[in-house]
């Protein structure tokens, strides 16, 4: 079983804000090359986790483990240089930017490594062809996406699903390990949507791990091998999708909001 060898290991999460306690000590393991599904209702606490997960949020307590070393608190750039990283929605002064040059600004691991080289005299050839390099592979991952066509339009012209498919395009130039995708098809049609879990499912057969936080229960159900169910910052319930949709205390959930 995938999650006997985890990726992500989430161990008594905190996070207060004020007086509020948002993630209240939540454990769970997200298997090497897996989809692993987390969903719950509106509150739960699944977004903040993702950003206590990936450095937006310093946690209150707990620790969470990739790839079996301590990354509590790490910085997401530091994270990213690991191969854990989130999606981001498309920031403001991005959105002015065409879509290639979007794909092409995403890698910070080599963003650092050419910031170092291109102050070492001597080094300006490699410097060239790295970013040779990086323009090919920001080419192949818009084609990847199906997205290529509009590599030259501005990103704040794109719609919905459009977006959604560059800034998983962002995230796959880091060359990451693990991809956490918080409601990655909110507002996105469902020729685009097929299209987005089409690329997620070959992603998955190179050997990806995914974390998705997904509203739509259909989706959920499924493409994922294995479900976590967050609740007044907790996990209530985890298993595959006929475990979860068989547990009363999922519904009751719910239910109860
Ligand atoms: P979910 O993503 O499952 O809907 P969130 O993680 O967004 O849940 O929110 C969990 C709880 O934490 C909610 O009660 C929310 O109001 C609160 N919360 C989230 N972010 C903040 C914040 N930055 N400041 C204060 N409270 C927050
Ligand atoms: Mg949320």
């Amino acid at each position: 079983d995938a999650i006997d060898s985890p990726l992500l290991e989430v161990q008594g999460l905190r996070k207060e804000f004020g007086g509020v306690t948002a993630v209240d000590g939540t454990s769970f393991k997200v298997g090497t090359g897996a989809l692993t599904g987390l969903i719950g209702p509106n509150g739960a606490g699944k977004s903040t986790t993702f950003n206590c997960i990936t450095g937006i949020h310093e946690p209150t307590g707990g620790t969470v483990r990739f790839d079996g070393h301590d990354v509590t608190g790490l910085a997401p750039y530091t994270l990213a240089k690991r191969g854990l990283v989130r999606t981001f929605q498309i920031a403001r002064e991005l959105s002015e930017m065409t879509v290639l040059e979007n794909v092409m600004l995403a890698p910070p691991a080599q963003m650092g490594e050419s910031a170092l080289r291109s102050v070492l005299p001597g080094l300006r050839e490699q410097v060239q062809r790295d970013e040779a390099d990086v323009v090919e592979e920001a080419w192949e991952t818009l084609e990847f996406f199906e997205i290529d066509h509009l590599a030259h339009e501005n990103a704040g012209n794109l719609s919905g699903g459009q977006r959604k498919l560059l800034e998983m395009a962002r995230v796959l130039m880091t060359d990451p390990e693990m991809v956490l995708l918080d409601e990655p098809l909110a507002g996105v049609n469902p020729t685009l949507e097929e299209k987005l879990l089409d690329r997620i499912d070959e992603l998955r057969q190179d050997g990806l791990t995914f974390l998705l936080v997904e509203h739509d229960m259909d989706v959920i159900m499924n493409h994922c091998e294995h479900i976590i169910v967050m609740h007044q910052g907790r996990v209530l319930a985890e298993g595959d999708a006929d475990t979860i949709q068989s547990d009363e205390r999922v519904l009751e959930a719910y239910l109860g909001g």
